[in-house]
Parts: C-alpha cells; structure tokens; sequence
C-alpha cells in the first residue's frame, strides 16, 4: 500500500495530547487530598513493613522500615513508611504520594529525619514539591491515544482492508469494485494495479 503514514501520525499525535491533558486534569485535582475519602489498605510492622521497604529513594541508605502504610482513592496512592525502635519513637519517616488514573502521572515525596544529627545530613530537600512522572504520563497517554484511536478508526480500516482483500481476490478493480478482467488500469476509475504493489 501506498498511503501516507502522515495522517495516521498526526491523529495520533493529536489524541496522544489530548489524552496528557486529560491524565493531569485528572491527577492535579487528586493532589488536593483534603477531606477526600481514602481507604486504607495496608498497615504493616516488622518483617512485612522491612520487605516493603521505603516507597520512593531515599537520600541516603536510610534505616530498615519498620512500619509501611498504604491508603488509596481515586487516581490517589498513598504510601507511608517509618523506622524507629518504636512505633512511638519514629527517626525516619517517608510520605510519598502519587497522583492520576489509570496510572500515577505526578508525585511527590515527603522526608523527615534527624537533621541535626551529622550523621543524616543531606542536600535532598524534605519536600519534593509535585513532581511530573514523564514516563507514566507517556506511558499512560499513549496507550489511551492508541486505545481510543483503535475504537474510533479500527473497525474503519479492518472493513476497507476486507474490501480491499476481496476486491482484489475477485479480480475487481480495489478502488471501484469494476471487473479489471486482468486489464492493468481500471477502465472505469483509472486505478492501476500496478499502484498497490501486493
Ligand atoms: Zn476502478
């Protein structure tokens, strides 16, 4: 087939764009998660909060989580992880939050630690502000362009591709459906077979 590839391109450029807008209009309102409903999921000590460990990097190898939580809402995760001797006496705690549906497009972590002591001392800022995910938000965005260009243009092509298929196994002109009769141009349309290498 000899069809240009640029209009395919450019509508699915342009869905690819519309879908990102869509994902942060979706996702920038759930980072004001005030008063909204969350349900917890997940509140774990010990061994099992350990083998979760921190949701996000930590500034510097930081000490064994001790306890791991998980709250979740629309197109809203919340993940928070302590370490301490004691559930009371926490020395290190992590909030990380993720915003967006279907997948998280924007972020942001929240630190705290001992930051008098030397030992814990850092450059890495304790709020990381809303951080934009750009692999979630192209993941995301493309998969919603493909998907709704699919639902929109898919049942388009596979019928003129049949057409096309049948036209052609009938001897038929592709373009017309006139009855080629082997002549190399379709005496009704002007379409020549040798047009559309196949
Ligand atoms: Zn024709």
């Amino acid at each position: 087939m000899r069809r240009s590839f640029l209009p395919l391109l450019l509508v699915l450029a342009l869905l690819f764009f519309a879908c990102a807008a869509a994902n942060l209009l979706v996702a920038i309102p759930a980072t004001n998660q005030h008063g909204k409903r969350t349900t917890p999921v997940a509140n774990l000590f010990g061994a099992e909060a350990a083998a979760k460990g921190w949701p996000a990097a930590t500034p510097m190898p930081w000490p064994i989580v001790t306890q791991w939580s998980a709250d979740r809402g629309f197109a809203y995760r919340l993940s928070v992880a302590w370490s301490g001797p004691t559930p009371d006496a926490t020395t290190h705690q992590m909030v990380f939050e993720e915003f967006g549906w279907p997948l998280p497009v924007l972020d942001s972590v929240r630190l705290s630690w001992p930051w008098d002591d030397p030992k814990w001392t850092t450059a890495v800022p304790p709020d990381s502000g809303i951080r934009v995910r750009w692999f979630g938000l192209t993941l995301s965005s493309g998969a919603m362009a493909v998907a709704i260009w699919l639902v929109l243009f898919g049942p388009f092509h596979l019928w003129t591709a049949a057409r096309r298929w049948r036209r052609r196994s009938m001897g038929a002109c592709v373009q017309c459906a006139y009855p080629l009769r082997g002549a190399p141009r379709c005496p009704e349309c002007g379409w020549a077979a040798s047009n559309q290498p196949s």
